[in-house]
């Protein structure tokens, strides 16, 4: 397939896209009905009909019965813990093979040209990107995961959250199952903004920001206060009207759901003909200018709040300017402490 149809290669290597990214064309102003209707099926296939289905399998062959749950046992948490890491290696591991191992579709459609198993650096437990990302997400990540979802497990099963059944309530489970991604980007967008504070980010947020160039693994690869917050989303269950399979498919969808931003390429070549979008864009540039695309843009919450990065030469301004105007606030702040340092 040529990449170059699709955006440009520069002399580095690094390919670009043609295409800008879009926020959910449901914002656009005035409405944009046959935009909508083309985007509708992305909404669901191929990804959040997957993690919802996930949790659903979950629910008949992995979640013990609740006379079980109503007592944290060490044998069922142990055992969701080996589930959860054996889909994670299974499925983070399916992307890494095809496309980091065997490299099936060489740096076709791949913004970065470089592959991270050919830059060592000091950053990194054993200096390896992957390594250090695959014990991240096994020591910490997946099972900070599972407590929480062991936690609230057993939430359900003592009475402490709202558990609706499927029969009585079918609408309202709908409707919250529809919202689990929104739930999920407005979380995100959140914890996000809190932990690209000077003092969190040092001590917390730095670890994921390591991969300046992100890999499959990459998606996991978080200090365990950030995992924490980002498996956070399981909360909002304690409140909401729902249900366990409904609260395993928010978090299956943050575990599971991480991989598409973080995959490195723009489009997956499935057979000779077939390109499936990453959608990995706009966090491709959070991971490489830091400061800009805090969500993923199913709600436009970086345009509202300025940090919006559209891969442009516009969207490039954009940050500079903002860069900029930050750097000339600062240094006249410190002119002014420097004033008054001078008078006392
Ligand atoms: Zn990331
Ligand atoms: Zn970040």
């Amino acid at each position: 397939m040529d990449d170059l149809k699709f955006g440009t290669r520069n002399k580095r290597g690094d390919w670009t896209p043609h295409a800008t990214v879009q926020p959910a064309p449901i914002w656009q102003m005035p409405p944009q009905l046959k935009a909508v209707l083309h985007w509708l099926p992305h909404y669901f296939l191929p990804w959040n009909v997957i993690f919802a289905a996930s949790a659903v399998a979950y629910w008949a062959w992995v979640i013990p019965p609740v006379e079980v749950l109503r007592s944290i046992q060490i044998g069922w948490v142990l055992w969701l813990y080996a589930v959860n890491a054996v889909c994670v290696f299974l499925f983070y591991g399916a992307f890494e093979l095809h496309l980091y191992v065997l490299r099936r579709q060489g740096s076709r459609f791949k913004y970065n040209a470089k592959f991270p198993s050919e830059q060592k650096s000091k950053a990194f437990w054993f200096e390896s990107q992957v390594i250090d990302s695959m014990l991240r997400s096994f020591l910490s990540g997946v099972t900070i995961w599972t407590g929480l979802e062991a936690l609230m497990l057993w939430a359900y099963a003592n009475g402490y959250a709202p558990w609706l059944s499927f029969a009585d309530n079918p609408w309202t489970l709908a409707l919250v199952a529809l919202a689990v991604p929104i739930i999920h980007e407005v979380h995100f967008f959140l914890v996000h903004r809190l932990i690209h504070t000077p003092f969190l980010y040092k001590w917390v947020h730095s670890v994921h920001h390591n991969s300046v160039n992100p890999s499959p693994w990459s998606s996991l690869a978080m200090h365990p206060v950030e995992h924490l917050l980002y498996f956070g989303t399981a909360f909002y269950h304690l409140i909401l009207p729902s249900n366990p399979i409904i609260m395993i498919y928010q978090m299956n969808f943050a575990g599971f759901g991480a991989i598409p931003g973080h995959v490195g390429f723009d489009k997956i070549e499935v057979g000779d003909d077939r390109l499936v979008d990453s959608h990995a864009y706009a966090h491709y540039l959070h991971h490489k200018y830091f400061e800009v695309n805090y969500g993923d843009a199913l709600i436009p919450l970086d345009k509202w709040f300025g940090t919006w990065h559209d891969g442009s030469p516009e969207g490039e301004a954009r940050m500079q300017a903002r860069y900029r105007k930050r750097k000339e606030k600062l240094a006249a702040r410190k002119a002014q402490l420097d004033a008054k340092g001078a008078t006392e």
